[in-house]
């Protein structure tokens, strides 16, 4: 296999955002993804906990809306094939890790495919409160948060990656999923300590 370097891109030391125009989306932060025992363990993610936590803080204390997409899968989904069965509907798998749990009128999002968007009320939520930006965080990195990003960005919101906060199977899936959003979408590449309040 040939070896390949990553393109550069830019980390932003400091990004200030609005809190009243901005969106904190945590996605499939889910027992099967991140739990010992999961379905599909994406090993990395039990590392970014912390820094999803203090994004949950900030969103939090800031009056930030959060928003969760939780992947949910009935028997025989046509993701099956491809990675198994995870997060049928209902089971200890299929719910949001205990750490990063939702809290009260915070709206969780159960996603059909890799895409956050897709056949959800996701942008629905987004538009009716006005956001412009959503800072998107959780697993697996090249998968649903790529493709949750990219299609916040093709619908015109502004996207903040914080790479501290997402996670992928290997180091290779890993920087794809943030050159995309940054080369692709033009989204912001940054870290959860960077991210600040207008
Ligand atoms: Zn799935």
């Amino acid at each position: 296999m040939p070896a390949v370097e990553a393109p550069e891109y830019q980390v932003a030391r400091r990004v200030v955002v609005n809190p009243k125009a901005t969106a904190l989306i945590v996605v499939d932060m889910q027992n099967d993804f991140v739990k010992p025992g999961g379905a599909l363990v994406v090993e990395q993610a039990k590392g970014t906990m912390s820094a999803i936590q203090r994004l949950l803080a900030l969103a939090r204390r800031s009056g930030m809306v959060v928003l969760y997409t939780q992947d949910t899968h009935d028997p025989g989904d046509p993701e099956f094939p491809i990675w198994g069965q995870h997060v049928l509907r209902g089971s200890w798998g299929w719910q949001i890790v205990d750490e990063l749990a939702p809290q009260a009128g915070e709206r969780v999002i159960q996603k059909l495919r890799y895409d956050g968007f897709f056949g959800t009320p996701l942008d629905h939520e987004l538009r009716m409160k006005d956001i412009k930006t959503v800072i998107v965080c959780g697993t697996v990195a090249n998968i649903c948060v790529l493709h949750t990003a990219g299609s916040a960005a093709l619908r015109g919101y502004k996207v903040i990656l914080p790479v501290d906060a997402i996670s992928a199977i290997t180091p290779f899936d890993q920087q794809v999923a943030i050159r995309q959003t940054s080369f692709l979408y033009g989204g912001v590449i940054t870290t959860s300590e960077a991210i600040t309040i207008a």
